[in-house]
């Protein structure tokens, strides 16, 4: 092979011979979820005329009622909100949050410091005045994940919020199983509503968790690399509707939104989401074992169960950061004649380098790498729409590692 060296060349034949039944572990996830999405689709009855364009207001726009109910019932819940007008996931989020607290209520988050993008929309920075959840008088109170939360669990608290990917974090992922078993114990010894932030968790496993509300990005593993933009939330009826009123305005909901098109491009990414996601998670566990091989630390390991897409290398020295991240850009299908540099982003104290040439803007289920610019230098991947082409990527961030 011309395009990548022999020694890359012998180290994948190698991994794919040892990672053999973590890839049919994998496959076999993408099947049974492909088999719930051929169902829903069947069920629905989804056709091409569902894919028509709607503009203005979108009254009963059948496309996008379809679509809503293809995610409800693939994600086992019995209503969803799937839209394109949801710019980002911290977007949804926001939706379900604001829709279902009140002035005097509490959130309480039982997986730790939650996603940096919601800081503000929970109002943890100090800042006023931006219309955050302590604006309206809405407290937070937060656990570690693991922690014994029940004594918090009064009865101001009304929403129990659960992140299920470590996110930027160094925790372990949430199985659905585990969040379920969350959600039951809630449900028995409060009122409150659990909210989960579903992010890079969607097909990795044969099910998604119970929850009043799972919540997540289209441009992340439910669009399978297809859907341009949008962000979805599905769960139980009453939390639905509450979260309607907050994406357009009480008493209008769900009732309306035009589609503009973007329904064949929803509804054909949630089709191929099963497979992208499994082609993600083998990237994921190759390049675990790749560099796990070379003497870095990762996690997960290549041969540890995955609940979300994240792929952490630890590479100790800045100079390999760059050029991990460097590989990764210039194997990208757009932008691959750029050179990523550290820069200082607004909101981290410390530069921040990425690593990301997608089809669509910013989209993380496309290969995509990031860092902080600090000791011990880990970078956090994820993505990979083909894994061919995320095998190659990994290959040449390794031997760009190796070559510093
Ligand atoms: C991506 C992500 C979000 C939302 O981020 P956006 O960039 O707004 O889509 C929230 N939580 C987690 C864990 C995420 O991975």
């Amino acid at each position: 092979m011309e395009l990548i060296s022999e020694r890359s060349y012998n180290l994948m034949r190698e991994a794919d011979t040892a990672l053999k039944e973590i890839y049919e572990e994998i496959d076999r996830t993408a099947i049974i979820n492909t088999g719930r999405v051929i169902n829903a689709f069947r069920n629905n009855r989804v056709s091409e005329s569902h894919f028509a364009a709607s503009t203005g207001y979108g009254y009963d726009d059948p496309g996008r009622t379809v679509t809503e109910k293809v995610f409800a019932e693939v994600f086992g819940k019995e209503k969803a909100l799937v839209r394109h007008s949801i710019v980002n996931g911290t977007q949804a989020i926001t939706i379900g949050l604001f829709g279902l607290l009140r002035p005097g209520d509490t959130m309480l988050t039982i997986t730790g410091r939650p996603y940096d993008t919601l800081e503000e929309v929970i109002g943890l920075n100090g800042k006023k005045g931006m219309g955050s959840l302590a604006d309206f008088g809405i407290s937070y109170r937060q656990c570690e994940l693991g922690d014994d939360f029940s004594g918090m669990l009064d009865e101001k608290v009304k929403v129990v919020h659960i992140q299920r990917s470590r996110g930027y974090g160094q925790r372990p992922t949430l199985s659905p199983d585990e969040i379920t078993k969350i959600t039951r114990f809630v449900h028995a010894n409060s009122k409150a509503y659990v909210m989960v932030d579903n992010c890079y968790g969607e097909f990795t496993c044969t099910e998604e968790p119970e929850a009043d509300l799972i919540v997540g990005s289209l441009i992340k593993n439910p669009g399978g690399g297809i859907a341009l933009t949008g962000g979805y939330l599905a769960g139980s009826a009453e939390a639905i509707e509450l979260a309607s009123y907050r994406l357009t305005s009480p008493g209008t909901g769900g009732e309306v939104g035009c589609t503009l098109g973007q329904t064949r491009n929803m509804l054909l990414g949630f089709w191929m989401a099963p497979h992208t996601v499994a082609q993600a998670l083998k990237t994921a566990a190759f390049s675990a074992y790749i560099f796990e091989k070379a003497g870095f630390d990762v996690s997960p390991k290549y041969n540890e169960k995955r609940y979300d897409l994240i792929q952490t290398v630890t590479l100790h020295a800045p100079e390999k950061l760059e050029a991990f991240c460097r590989a990764i850009q210039h194997n990208s299908p757009i932008d691959s004649f750029v050179t990523p540099e550290p820069w200082d982003m607004p909101g981290y104290s410390d530069k921040v380098i990425m690593a990301a040439g997608t089809f669509t803007g910013g989209s993380t289920i496309e290969l995509s790498a990031d860092a902080p610019m600090r000791a011990p230098y880990t970078v956090f991947m994820q993505g990979g729409l083909t894994f061919e082409s995320g095998k190659l990527s990994m290959l040449a961030a390794l031997e760009a590692v190796l070559g510093q």
